[in-house]
């Protein structure tokens, strides 16, 4: 059993909005909890990025103007190591703007912004303002590998962008409720071995502390699933945002 978990947080500065810091912070604490060091390493603009000293890479939500400086400094300096590190298996787990920013690019209007183009898609933001934002609560299906059935992932989502995926591309999950990548084609999220791209925020671990056990084990090649722990909380907070999404039987995991 790996006893250390490293983990990369990619712009925490900048790609940190809703709650974001939550979901490292909930790694630690379960790894913490099974006598699993957490390593946390900072990497911003400017900074070098080894691809080979992490085991989790995680980006957050960001603004659109943040979203801007941070894709620049990612696909002039960041996007060879992280496309080695998913090739090595790393994890990478990218919420909302840092979503957008693993497809090919992100389309505003007239500008696009060029994203790492380690995943089949691409972000347009819908014209209109505030209006056209896709806002709320979320809950979607998904089909893990490991996982014996289908679970549910509850979060938030607050996105101008949609997100269109391509023909290599597989969701990370099915709409039950709420948005989605785009409001209409009924997915959310991306998935690609182990690179995740997801909308759901507010934060997305502490409402689904199985999946951060997921990211773990996927994280650490672990053949065997994580040690239980007494996740009372936890599934009480994850059917509690389940309840907020509409969806009316919680599942009890
Ligand atoms: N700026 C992006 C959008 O509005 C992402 C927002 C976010 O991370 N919440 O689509």
């Amino acid at each position: 059993m790996a006893d250390r978990l490293r983990v990369c947080a990619l712009y925490p500065e900048l790609m940190s909005i809703y709650a974001d810091r939550g979901n490292l912070l909930l790694l630690e604490r379960r790894c913490g909890w099974r006598g699993i060091a957490f390593e946390l390493t900072r990497v911003g603009h400017g900074d070098a990025l080894d691809p080979d000293v992490h085991d989790l890479f995680y980006m957050g939500g960001g603004q659109d103007r943040d979203q801007r400086l941070v894709a620049e400094d990612l696909v002039a300096h960041k996007r060879e190591a992280l496309h080695a590190a998913a090739a090595r298996g790393a994890v990478i787990l990218a919420v909302c703007g840092g979503f957008q920013l693993l497809g090919d690019h992100y389309e505003l209007g007239a500008e696009r912004i060029g994203g790492v183009g380690l995943v089949d898609a691409h972000t347009v933001r819908a014209a209109g303002g505030t209006q056209t934002r896709l806002v709320g609560n979320v809950a979607i299906e998904v089909a893990l590998p490991g996982l014996d059935g289908p679970r549910v992932l509850a979060g938030f989502e607050n996105h101008g962008g949609r997100t269109h995926l391509g023909p290599d591309a597989r969701p990370l999950g099915r709409v039950l409720s709420g948005h989605g990548n785009t409001g209409a084609s009924g997915f959310e999220g991306v998935l690609a071995g182990t690179v995740v791209g997801t909308y759901l925020h507010g934060p997305l671990l502490p409402k689904n502390a199985w999946f951060a056990d997921w990211l773990v084990q996927s994280a650490l090649s672990l053949d065997a699933p994580l040690a239980p722990l007494d996740d009372r909380l936890e599934d009480a907070a994850h059917a509690s945002a389940l309840r907020a999404a509409g969806v009316p039987t919680p599942r009890t995991d």
